[in-house]
Formats: structure tokens, C-alpha cells, sequence
């Protein structure tokens, strides 16, 4: 499971700057997707071969009210859930009441709390910080300047990282998802088996009907354990089993504490989401009709895309519209959602169980699209026939070269191209070879990732 750092401190200390460092990659996925709201508090970012994810606690002033109570509430249960925080204090400004409010707030959380002061550069930085040391919060001072990037690293490789690793030793399967992401050659042997049971989350913001969908789905099937234990940071996994194929749904709206325990409404957690998108093969993402795409739809949609993961969309509530309001909800999506255009759109009703078992069509699709085996030799052959029918544009006088590509793993599937200037390929003739590769391996419900290398 992905370890989480939360970045905590009072407004203008440079939370956000610290985290758009963090969490560059993700400016480029919202380049590729035309459409894509980046979200500007929630990101995954990475520390040599450790991802993590990391939180800018907007604000925890404590006299918030409406949609900045929700987003305070979210703040206070980042820092709850997460396994460091990162506290930022502002060494020019020296030291507050305000932080030492924050400080005494996060000795009472019993975190493991890595102090932090920022924007060192251009003063005597050893002396500005002298002061923070009376917080009295772990035995160092960590210095740096997130807008320049100076001591960012020394900071997570000297602090972050060990204790990542550290939690990373209690969670074993993390190794996995460390060894994918190095993505140089793929290992057949650890690819999963088309037998293997389909993880697949059940992703949507609070009340698009997730928990009643889930219960339609288990009140249909034979539901192998039931009665899995869960804490209020972990999804409800729950086996089951489909048209012979095996399941494990990934709660995240935790139906069976609403159901058998107390009545009391689990609590929506952003985390618990994007733990569970991590964790899950295809993602199955749950929208309400009646509201249509929201910034919060879109962001759940860009965390999916950027953790590669499959993807079947659910428009529910489509029970009891009228017809002339379903067009102009599907001419709605048409427009919004033209960039995942691999991705199958059901229109259920999770309350009567319309469209429902469709849904698994399209789940089964997107694994095995993800998993598919795909033969350097095939990937190879499909690059001359896309460069055939449309060859690549000049750069600098001289035409891009794409000579052979090779299978660089699966889950999303990636393909390795290389060739001459390959790097400058415009964005409009990747798009059109990802198309290419996308109908001649009928690849669906998955992104396909596609990387350049120059070759001399
Ligand atoms: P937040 O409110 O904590 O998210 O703070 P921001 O990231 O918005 O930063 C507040 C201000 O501090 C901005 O004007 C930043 O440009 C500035 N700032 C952030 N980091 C540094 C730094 O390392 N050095 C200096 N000199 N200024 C910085
Ligand atoms: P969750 O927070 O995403 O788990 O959402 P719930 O499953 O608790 O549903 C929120 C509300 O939407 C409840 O009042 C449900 O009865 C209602 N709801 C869920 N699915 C449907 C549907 O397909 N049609 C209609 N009309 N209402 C639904």
C-alpha cells in the first residue's frame, strides 16, 4: 500500500510550491489529457524507487465553514491517516504562534513529523532556523528552499526515504509496484495469469451510489467470505465470483460497516480512494447522472489515468430520466470525456439493477486488454505499418526516424519505440500511434503507455 505524506504548515509558508516540486509528473499527464483538472492537493510523487502519496493540507485554521469545512475535514483526517507529515515552517518569517499552534496539535498525533523550514535561500540559513528547534519536533531542522529545489532531495533521501522503506519492510507488496516501476524490460513470469482474480475498485465521490451498487452487485452473486475485517483507512475487500471468473471488489464506500455494525455513514476519505485505484486492476468509476461531471469527478479520473489503471465508467441513476434529458447528458459526456476515449460508458441504475451485469463485460475487457501478452516482433511490425500509412514529420531539417519498438511491460501495457530524434515526435503523431496500437491490438478500458528512445 502507498505510503502517505501529508505537508502541513500555516498558509504562505510554501506547502503548494513543495508540492507542485513533488509532484511534477503529474503536469504531464494533464498535458496529455486535454480535459483533465490537475488536482492541486492530492498527488503521487516518488523517492528513488519509492512512490508515495502526498497531501497539501490546504488549510487547518479550524473556522471554516461549507465547502472549506469539507476540505478542513479532509485535511485533518490526511494527517490522521498519513504515515509522515512533512510540518513547513517559513525561516524568513521566523517562528509564530500559528506554527507553534500546528506543533503542539501534531505532538498530540503521536506521527512521525519531519520538521521543515523553508525558502533558506539567499539567508543565513543556520541562524533562521535556531528557533524552530524550541517546537521541539524530532532533533533536526531539515533546511530548504522549495522554489529553487535546494535540499528538497537531501530531505526525502536522508529523512523520507528510510522511513518509507521502514513501512514499505511491514508491507510486502509494495516490492511489486517498486520493480514495475523501473519498467525497463517486462518479466513475463510476473505477469499475472488470465486467470487471476480481477481486483476491481469501486471509485466515486460521496452519494453517486457506490455502496448501493455494491450491494446489487453481491446481492446477485455468491459471495465467497463476506465478513472481512477493515479499519477506517482501508478499503472492505471482498471475494466473489462471476460467470466462473474470480473477483475481489474493492470496497471503498465500506458497505458492511453501514450494513452490520452501526448505521453511522463511513466517512469519505480521498486516501482510501487512491490507495485503493493503486491497489486495483481496473477501476470501475461511479458518476451521478442528475450532476453531472464534476472537478472532483475529474480529479479521481486523473489519479486513475496517472496510476495506469483500467477503467469502465458507470453513469448512474439513469433510472426515471427523460429522454431529452439522457441526450443531453450523453452529448455532455461526449464533449468532457472525448480524451478517454478507451474507456467503456455504461448508464446503470444501481438502485434497480439496470445495466449492472453489462458492467462486467467491460471490466473483464480492460484486464485482459492489460494483461494481454504483446510480442516485440508484433510491436515492431504494427510501428512500420503505422509509419507506412502516415510517416512522421520533419525536426530540424530532417525527418524523425522510428526504426523497431519492443514490449516494455503490461499493466498498463507500455511500448518501448526508438528510433532517430524520437523524442521530438509532436503530440499529434503520438496520439495518432497510440491510436494505431490501440485498434491493431483491440486494446480496451486501458491507457497504453508509449515511450521514446533515441537510437544513434
Ligand atoms: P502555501 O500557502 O503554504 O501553499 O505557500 P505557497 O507555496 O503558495 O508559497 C507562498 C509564497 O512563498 C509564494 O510567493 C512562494 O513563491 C514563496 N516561496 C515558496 N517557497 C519559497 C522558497 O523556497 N524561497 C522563497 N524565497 N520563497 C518561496
Ligand atoms: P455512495 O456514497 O457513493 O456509497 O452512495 P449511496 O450508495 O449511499 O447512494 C447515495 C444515494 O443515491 C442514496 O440515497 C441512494 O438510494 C441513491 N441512489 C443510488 N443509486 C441510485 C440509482 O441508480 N438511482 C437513483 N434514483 N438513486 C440512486
Amino acid at each position: 500500500m502507498l505510503p502517505v505524506v501529508a505537508l502541513v504548515g500555516r498558509p504562505n509558508v510554501g506547502k503548494s510550491t513543495l508540492f507542485n516540486r513533488l509532484t511534477r509528473s503529474r503536469d504531464a499527464l494533464v498535458a496529455d489529457y486535454p480535459g483533465l483538472t490537475r488536482d492541486r492537493q492530492y498527488g503521487q510523487a516518488q523517492v528513488e524507487e519509492h512512490p508515495f502519496i502526498v497531501i497539501d493540507t490546504g488549510g487547518i485554521h479550524g473556522d471554516e465553514e461549507g465547502i472549506d469545512a469539507l476540505m478542513a475535514e479532509q485535511s485533518l483526517m490526511a494527517i490522521e491517516e498519513a504515515d509522515a507529515v512533512l510540518f513547513l515552517v517559513d525561516a524568513r518569517a521566523g517562528l509564530t504562534s500559528a506554527d507553534e499552534g500546528i506543533a503542539s496539535y501534531l505532538r498530540k498525533q503521536n506521527k512521525t513529523v519531519f520538521l521543515v523550514a523553508n525558502k533558506v535561500d539567499g539567508i543565513d540559513a543556520d541562524s533562521a532556523v535556531a528557533e524552530f528547534y524550541a517546537l521541539s519536533l524530532g532533533d533536526t531542522v531539515h533546511q530548504i528552499a522549495a522554489a529553487h529545489g535546494r535540499g528538497v532531495t537531501q530531505l526525502l533521501t536522508l529523512a523520507l526515504t528510510p522511513h518509507i522503506e521502514a513501512l514499505g519492510q511491514e508491507k510486502p507488496e509494495q516490492d511489486e509496484e517498486a520493480e514495475l516501476a523501473e519498467g525497463e524490460e517486462m518479466d513475463l513470469e510476473d505477469q499475472p495469469d488470465e486467470n487471476d482474480s480481477i481486483k476491481l475498485a469501486i471509485i466515486g465521490k460521496p452519494n453517486v451510489g457506490k455502496s448501493t451498487l455494491t450491494n446489487r452487485i453481491l446481492g446477485e452473486e455468491r459471495v465467497v467470505v463476506y465478513d472481512m475485517p477493515g479499519t477506517t483507512r482501508d478499503s472492505v475487500y471482498i471475494p466473489m465470483e462471476r460467470n466462473g471468473r474470480d473477483y475481489t471488489l474493492i470496497d471503498t464506500a465500506g458497505i458492511r460497516r453501514r450494513k452490520n455494525v452501526t448505521d453511522v455513514v463511513e466517512k469519505y476519505s480521498v486516501i482510501k480512494t487512491l490507495r485503493a485505484i493503486e491497489d486495483a486492476n481496473v477501476c470501475l468509476l461511479v458518476v451521478d447522472a442528475r450532476e453531472g461531471l464534476s472537478d472532483q469527478d475529474l480529479s479521481l479520473l486523473g489519479f486513475i489515468l496517472e496510476a495506469g489503471r483500467s477503467l469502465v465508467l458507470a453513469v448512474n441513476k439513469w433510472d426515471g430520466l427523460d429522454e431529452s434529458v439522457k441526450d443531453r447528458i450523453k452529448s455532455e459526456l461526449d464533449r468532457r470525456l472525448g480524451f478517454i476515449d478507451f474507456a467503456r460508458i455504461h448508464f446503470i441504475s444501481a438502485l434497480h439493477g439496470t445495466g449492472v451485469g453489462h458492467l462486467f463485460e467491460s471490466v473483464e475487457e480492460a484486464f485482459v486488454s492489460a494483461t494481454k501478452r504483446i510480442s516485440t516482433s508484433m510491436v515492431t511490425k504494427i510501428l512500420d505499418m503505422a509509419v507506412f500509412d502516415h510517416q512522421p514529420p520533419m525536426h530540424n531539417g530532417r525527418r524523425i526516424k522510428l526504426k523497431y519498438a519492443h514490449a516494455g511491460g503490461y499493466n498498463p501495457p507500455l511500448i518501448v519505440i526508438h528510433g532517430n530524434q524520437a523524442k521530438k515526435l509532436p503530440p499529434s503523431y503520438k496520439r495518432y500511434l497510440m491510436n494505431y496500437y490501440r485498434k491493431s491490438l483491440k486494446i480496451m478500458g486501458t491507457p497504453i503507455k508509449i515511450e521514446f528512445r533515441e537510437t544513434s
